[in-house]
């Protein structure tokens, strides 16, 4: 059997991380773990996290980081996560998950973190015409915000460790997935 591959993928919001993991997964045969679609999930079932942390979610802020570590490392100790190996998508989003992330994984070694890289104005546009609920104007700039204030100083410290390849997220669907399989190839 083929050594599990270990991801991390970065990208603004609205850069089409959702799309492109779906690829990911479909080449590579991962777990897909993405920790707003968790959140979502949590929100819809009205769970005791969901309640607490829809009103967080809905203004574009971040859901505290013992919270987020906790459901994370969770899911990273399920099974398909070991076996078939995973693609990390939303976390880590701070400098403290980083270091959880780091714990959590212990020796298993992650072989890369790619950020789909798309220009401020361009998530912007497409954020505000995919009209989802939580997609206000205010929540749109509090994310990117807290996007370059937070989650930047992740990808540097991804960077100064060798781990990090910064793929064009912009062009066909097609285009950006042939990059980002290139970018992953290249990492194995
Ligand atoms: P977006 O829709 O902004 O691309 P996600 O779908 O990844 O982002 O996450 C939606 C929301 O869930 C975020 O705006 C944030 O409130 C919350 N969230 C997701 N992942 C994290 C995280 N790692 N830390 C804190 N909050 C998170």
């Amino acid at each position: 059997m083929s050594n599990p591959i270990r991801l991390v993928i970065f990208g603004r919001q609205g850069a089409g991380k959702g799309t492109q993991c779906v690829r990911l997964v479909e080449r590579f045969g991962l777990a897909h773990i993405s920790t707003g679609d968790m959140l979502r999930a949590a929100v819809a079932a009205e769970t005791e996290l969901g309640l607490r942390a829809k009103a967080v979610m809905d203004a574009g802020n971040l859901v505290g980081d013992e919270i987020m570590n906790g459901i994370v490392r969770e899911r990273l100790a399920e099974d398909d996560a070991n076996t078939a190996g995973f693609v990390l998508d939303g976390f880590p989003r701070t400098s403290a998950q980083a270091e959880a992330l780091v714990q959590i994984l212990g020796d298993r070694t992650l072989h890369g973190a790619v950020n789909l890289d798309v220009p401020i104005a361009e998530v912007t546009e497409r954020m505000m015409a995919r009209g989802r609920e939580d997609d206000t104007p205010e929540a749109i700039a509090r994310r990117l915000e807290l996007y370059e204030s937070e989650t930047r100083p992740v990808l540097d410290w991804f960077d100064a460790r060798d781990l990090l390849v910064t793929v064009d997220g912009l062009g066909t669907e097609a285009e950006i997935t042939e990059r980002l399989f290139a970018a992953v190839d290249a990492r194995l």
